[in-house]
């Protein structure tokens, strides 16, 4: 296509695939859409927990690009390197099973890579990093899984970091989880369960006195505002000395964006951007950031890298001049989180909840009773965004 923009997208997740679906469906033979991602497959996060309590499936929240690829998206497999912002240049490692190109030169690029576990500030980590498991990874859910459908007795503890992290719930999301199955299994009375939380109640806070209740409920043990400062083979130390011994451990690790990032002096531990809704670096009117990556004032999750991508789109479209009507969008959600089941029965409940960022100050909602059909609406909501993105159905031929 002479004379089309080169778009290049980092990161085929939920931002860098609503950002590359929006500009290939509303600017049709104007540009030239290459999205770099490492893996060639995607796997969703907000199910992962269940795969925990055997109620959900790998198979169900992995999806290729093939689909999308066939749709005009062109798709490189690679892990990204290293961005040269003054020669507009992305560099490129071969992924191991693919063929990969090594420079990828861009008229504009959009960086939305998600985010790093860097454990490496907690003493001990780079030793017994293996003690630890966690729903964040799909590897580590199933050890998780694993540990959780064994321990006879001792004890489990789960951690969650100083915000920003990616998903607020997940890691009560775990606790609950574990609470489940250990009771499923009638060996809830001889394990503790421990919810270690750096911050100064269970995330997000719109659902905390839920979390709190459910935790009491189901005789979870509740340490807030205070970090785990070192891992040993059975024990983690807090932040005040406190020393916690564990048999089964899930720890989140502290979030951080890629390195690559500070090195093309795009942000340090998140990547800057002018605004909530002008996505583009402060520094390079040509390089956006959109998902979990930017440092953006709101949680860290799909929803929010959904509508941060649509953002990033329009404002691509208007600098492009697409002639085109932007995509609707504002910074709202509903969200459910899963508070696993106080019977045992391998029958998730949900919290419903809701965040709507565009009054000052946020406009927070919830339904205080945890329900089963919230389960199935979290769910729903996780498989249409998988079929909308993934299997995203033919674009219509725009006349340049
Ligand atoms: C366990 C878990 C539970 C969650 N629960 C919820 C929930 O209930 N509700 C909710 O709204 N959100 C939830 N989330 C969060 C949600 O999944 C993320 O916020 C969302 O996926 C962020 O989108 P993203 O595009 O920024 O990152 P991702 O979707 O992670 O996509 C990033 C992509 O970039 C690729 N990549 C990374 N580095 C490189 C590189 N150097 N080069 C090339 N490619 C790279 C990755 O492989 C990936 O494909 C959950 C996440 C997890 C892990």
């Amino acid at each position: 296509m002479a004379g089309a923009k080169k778009i290049v997208v980092i990161g085929g997740g939920i931002a860098g695939m609503g950002f590359a679906r929006t500009i290939l469906e509303k600017a049709q033979g104007l540009v030239e859409v290459t999205m770099v991602t490492k893996d060639p497959y995607y796997a969703a996060g907000p199910s992962r927990p269940l795969i925990l309590t055997g109620e959900q499936e790998y198979s169900r929240i992995i999806r290729g690009y093939e689909e999308a690829a066939g749709r005009g998206l062109r798709v490189v497999f690679g892990l990204v390197t290293r961005i040269d912002p003054g020669e507009r240049v992305v560099e490129v490692a071969e992924n191991p099973t693919r063929s990969s190109r090594s420079r990828i030169e861009y008229d504009y690029l959009l960086v939305a890579p998600g985010v790093v576990y860097d454990g490496s500030s907690i003493e001990g980590y780079e030793r017994y990093w293996w003690r630890n498991a966690n729903v964040y990874e799909i590897g580590r859910v199933d050890v998780l899984k694993r540990r959780l459908w064994s321990i006879s007795k001792g004890t489990v503890v789960v951690y969650a970091p100083p915000m920003p992290y990616r998903c607020a719930p997940a890691p009560s999301e775990t606790t609950m989880a574990a609470h489940t199955i250990l009771a499923y299994r009638g060996v809830r009375d001889k394990v503790r369960v421990v919810h270690v939380d750096a911050n100064d109640v269970p995330q997000p806070p719109v659902i905390a006195d839920i979390v709190k209740s459910r935790f009491e409920q189901a005789g979870v043990e509740l340490v807030t505002s205070r970090r785990i400062v070192e891992v040993a083979e059975n024990y983690v130390v807090l932040d005040d000395g406190e020393k916690i011994e564990y048999t089964v451990l899930a720890m989140l690790e502290p979030n951080r964006a890629p390195r690559f990032i500070e090195e093309a002096g795009l942000g340090s531990s998140w990547m800057e951007v002018r605004s909530p809704q002008d996505l583009r670096s402060p520094r390079y009117d040509d390089v956006f950031a959109a998902g979990d990556v930017a440092r953006l004032p709101f949680p860290k999750n799909q929803e929010i890298a959904y509508e941060s991508s649509l953002y990033a789109a329009n404002k691509l479209l208007e600098d492009i001049g697409a002639g085109v009507e932007p995509v609707s969008v504002q910074y709202a959600f509903l969200g459910w989180a899963y508070l696993g089941n106080l019977e045992g029965r391998l029958e998730t409940e949900s919290v419903q909840f809701g965040l709507n960022f565009t009054t000052k100050p946020p406009k927070p909602s919830k339904d205080p009773q945890p329900k089963r059909e919230y389960t199935m609406h979290k769910d729903q909501w996780e498989q249409s965004y998988l079929n909308r993105l993934y299997h995203p159905p033919a674009i219509t031929r725009r006349e340049p």
